[in-house]
């Protein structure tokens, strides 16, 4: 026990910290932990580099608390964090570490929320403020004065705060503080505009670096799978029947994606909900709530919705969209695998992106083995042994409380015991399809091995062809035509004429313009000319059709 205490014991926190750290059940400092506490003890700038899931938040909130004078009430540390979730999982981790120090207390500061009792609550000597710059500069406006008084200041995802454009809100806070305090920057990656910031704002910053591929990447069993672009939603419901995870993030590029992929989740009976930078801050907070407490098991979200998000439950993500860069990609799957539990990542790769997956190789220095989707077979065994799991716990003392209601069932009906059970059966299972044939009927999507990717039959594109499901071969673009693609589809009520009409009328297209329109579930397709095809999507850019934005984009066929 005393060995187990002896890594953080050794740092020279204060006494209140170190206990309150015990109490958390932490046993050692992690890497950055034990490179970075002492640096920020010691009152020196730094810059802090480390991939997400290093434990950062306790690297620079401990020596903090460690430095700060409780008796003392007015706000001494500012940390800024790009996204209200971020601020609040740093507020709190604040609030846990500070447990044992009474008198310390946390404000965290965002938008969408009042902002008068933000300020009062700084007012009233919050010593620690955890704040998004944007709201943070709002304060600013009605008091220059708020943050006089900062001797520590964290700059937490500083690349990503840059990403989101908070560039110049971060000038106006650096003015309002006194330049003798400490600055410490946190950030995953160093691009040069991160530098300029350090070379500009900080002091002789000391560079702590705990290099990528430590424990978090090797933590997780990383694999991948081919598919074609329009098959993805198929292959991830055809994937979540035999993978077994407890909570799954999945990762789309767009928001449109995170709220068609959760929809047709949640049509297949998933808990599954989207994240994204559209949806408000409160319900998004709700989101990840129900996250963690199993309220939701799946979320599908957009990188910078996800950012930093810490869900321990988390044991799958799935990269449905490929990401931008071998960074995110980390970052991604960062979100498993959580302080030494171990997590599974999987990754859709189109054709066209093999590429990238081998720079992903490359940069992660491992290999991302390749899986074929489930057969039929496949499907079916997962689906009995999970019937089997959920019924295994419950024979043992069925009998006894509902055997003799068992009797006189199966007396009162006239049938055997095993007619009975299997009524319940088929009741418990929602006519879910239970033997090969059916399974087969039900999951028309064929695996690589027979019918190769090419083949495309999303269960859900053709809702008017239920019992013959022809095979749909890929249809030739016309000439001089590009292929668009709207998530518009019949389950919004659109016909291929509404489409029509909408492109013709705002677009100030002749008819013959506009080629062949394909009218899916949950998307359609439409071939416009590629000559000013920019142009055309420019001027369609507000477009609504049936009260819902059109979107056309550009669809790249794989
Ligand atoms: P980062 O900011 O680097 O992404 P966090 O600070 O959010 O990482 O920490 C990731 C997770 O690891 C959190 O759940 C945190 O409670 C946990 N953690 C942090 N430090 C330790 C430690 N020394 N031992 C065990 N768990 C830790
Ligand atoms: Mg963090």
């Amino acid at each position: 026990m005393t060995q187990e205490i002896g890594g953080f014991a050794a740092l020279d926190l204060h006494p209140n910290v170190l206990a309150a750290v015990i109490a958390t059940g932490y046993e050692e400092p992690s890497a950055i932990q034990i490179q970075a506490i002492p640096v920020i003890l010691a009152g020196h700038d730094m810059i802090g580099q480390a991939q997400t899931g290093t434990g950062k938040t306790a690297a620079f909130a401990l020596p903090i608390l460690s430095r700060i004078d409780p008796a003392k009430r007015q706000p001494q540390a500012l940390i800024l964090a790009p996204t209200r979730e971020l601020a609040l999982q740093v507020a709190t981790a604040f609030e846990t570490y500070a447990k044992q120090m009474p008198g310390v207390n946390v404000i965290a500061v965002y938008g969408g929320a009042p902002m008068g009792p933000q300020l009062k609550a700084i007012r009233n000597g919050a010593q620690i403020v955890v704040a998004t710059p944007g709201r943070l500069v709002d304060h600013l406006r009605r008091d220059e004065k708020v943050l006089s008084t900062i001797q520590h200041l964290v700059l937490d995802e500083a690349d990503e705060m840059l990403k989101l454009g908070f560039m110049d809100d971060l000038e106006v806070i650096f003015k309002a503080m006194p330049e003798s305090r400490q600055t410490v920057l946190f950030s995953a990656t160093l691009p040069h505009s991160i530098r300029a910031i350090a070379e500009k704002h900080l002091r002789d910053p000391k560079h702590v670096k705990i290099e990528t591929k430590t424990q978090t990447v090797t933590a997780i069993e990383q694999v991948h799978l081919m598919v074609h672009a329009d098959q993805k939603h198929a292959a991830v419901l055809r994937l979540l029947e035999v993978e077994e995870f407890d909570a799954l993030i999945g990762f789309v590029r767009t928001k449109q994606a995170t709220l068609d992929l959760a929809a047709a989740l949640e049509a297949k009976g998933y808990k599954a909900a989207a994240l994204n930078g559209d949806i408000a801050q409160n319900q998004r907070e709700r989101v990840i709530e129900s996250l963690k407490d199993g309220r939701l098991d799946i979320v599908i979200a957009t990188d910078v919705a996800a950012r930093g998000l810490d869900v321990p439950r988390i044991t799958h993500v799935m990269n449905v969209d490929m990401p931008y860069d071998p960074e995110s990609y980390v970052h991604r799957i960062g979100r498993t695998g959580r302080a030494g539990r171990t997590g599974r990542a999987l990754l859709l790769v189109t054709p066209r992106e093999r590429r990238m997956l081998q720079v992903i190789e490359r940069v992660t220095g491992q290999k991302v083995g390749e899986v074929k989707l489930p057969d039929a077979k496949q499907v079916l065994d997962a689906r009995i042994k999970k019937l089997t799991n959920s019924l295994a716990p419950l024979v043992a003392d069925a009998e006894a409380s509902h055997g003799e209601l068992l009797d006189r069932l199966t007396a009162d009906i006239g049938c055997s015991p095993r007619a009975l059970a299997a009524a319940l059966l088929r009741k418990a299972t929602n006519g879910q399809a239970l033997t090969l044939t059916e399974v087969e009927r039900d999951q028309p999507l064929v695996p690589g091995s027979s019918g190769g990717p090419r083949e495309r039959s999303e269960r859900t594109e053709r809702p008017d062809r239920e019992g013959s499901r022809e095979r749909r071969a890929p249809v030739p673009l016309s000439e001089g035509k590009a292929r668009c693609r709207t998530a518009l589809g019949a389950r919004d009520g659109i016909a291929a004429k509404n489409l029509l009409g909408a492109i013709l009328n705002e677009g100030d297209l002749a008819r013959e313009d506009i080629g062949r329109i394909q009218v899916r579930e949950s998307f359609s397709l439409v071939e416009l000319p590629e000559e000013g095809l920019d142009r055309l999507l420019g001027k369609l850019k507000d477009t609504r059709v049936g009260g819902k934005p059109l979107k056309l984009r550009r669809y790249r066929e794989d």
